[in-house]
């Protein structure tokens, strides 16, 4: 068995620098439980990872640092450029993911679990155990703000990787639950924890609501 369908999970999910981290840490606050897939996936693809044999099998050993783990640079420029290899690279990955995620969820001791998932809309992996969707949004400005500020990265480059995600109109359309993270955190926090605060006594209800089932 890989999952406990009884667990109640929420998907967090948001475009590139909506705020997904800064949200979960502010719900670990509340006590909530947190398994982050884009933590799982470097554990995965770091020296001695689960993934690392696959990796070197199938893309070689080129693809790694000269300390064992996946060159993520590398790895990353290149999947860009060649979409069937990426297709490749999930099909190692996402099924690792994804039983990780589910392990970790199992031994939280909470009621409810917190899934972050970036691309949980794009790639159906996890969205399907999910019992509710939570989308973190931003102006997209805001984001690539964020985004600039945080990695150094152009305008354009924070563009290139909004290419490859849904919409903001397409993820705010699959929300069940949405957290606006507009207000700058370090000065005007109040807001933002008060949105956490309202929807982690929410989950609280409907998690012991559905394990009374
Ligand atoms: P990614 O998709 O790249 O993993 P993310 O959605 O997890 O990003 P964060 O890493 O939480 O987004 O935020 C992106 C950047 O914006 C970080 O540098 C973070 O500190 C900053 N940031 C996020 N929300 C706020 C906020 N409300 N006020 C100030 N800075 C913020």
């Amino acid at each position: 068995m890989i999952n406990n369908f009884d667990q109640f999970s929420i998907g967090l999910t948001g475009g590139i620098g909506c705020g997904k981290t800064t949200i979960a840490n502010l719900f670990a606050e509340q006590g909530a439980s947190i398994v982050d897939t884009d933590i799982i996936a470097h554990q995965l693809t770091a020296i001695n990872g689960l993934a690392i044999p696959a990796i070197c099998e199938q893309f070689g050993a080129n693809f790694l640092t000269t300390a064992g783990a996946m060159d993520r640079q590398k790895m990353r420029e290149y999947v860009f450029a060649h979409p069937t290899e990426k297709k490749r690279l999930e099909a190692i990955l996402h099924p690792m993911i994804k039983q990780e995620s589910f392990n970790l969820a199992q031994k939280s001791n909470q009621n409810y679990v917190i899934f972050v998932v970036p691309l949980l809309l794009e790639s159906n992996i996890l969205k399907p155990h999910m019992s509710r969707i939570l989308v973190i949004d931003c102006p997209e400005t805001l984001q690539i703000q964020r985004v600039m500020n945080r990695n150094g990265w152009s305008e354009q480059q924070v563009r290139a990787v909004m290419q490859t995600q849904v919409s903001r109109e397409t993820r705010l359309a699959a929300a069940d639950d949405i957290i606006t993270n507009e207000d700058e955190i370090h000065t005007n926090a109040q807001n933002l924890k008060q949105q956490v605060s309202r929807l982690h006594s929410a989950y609280m209800v409907l998690a012991n609501a559905n394990m009374k089932k």
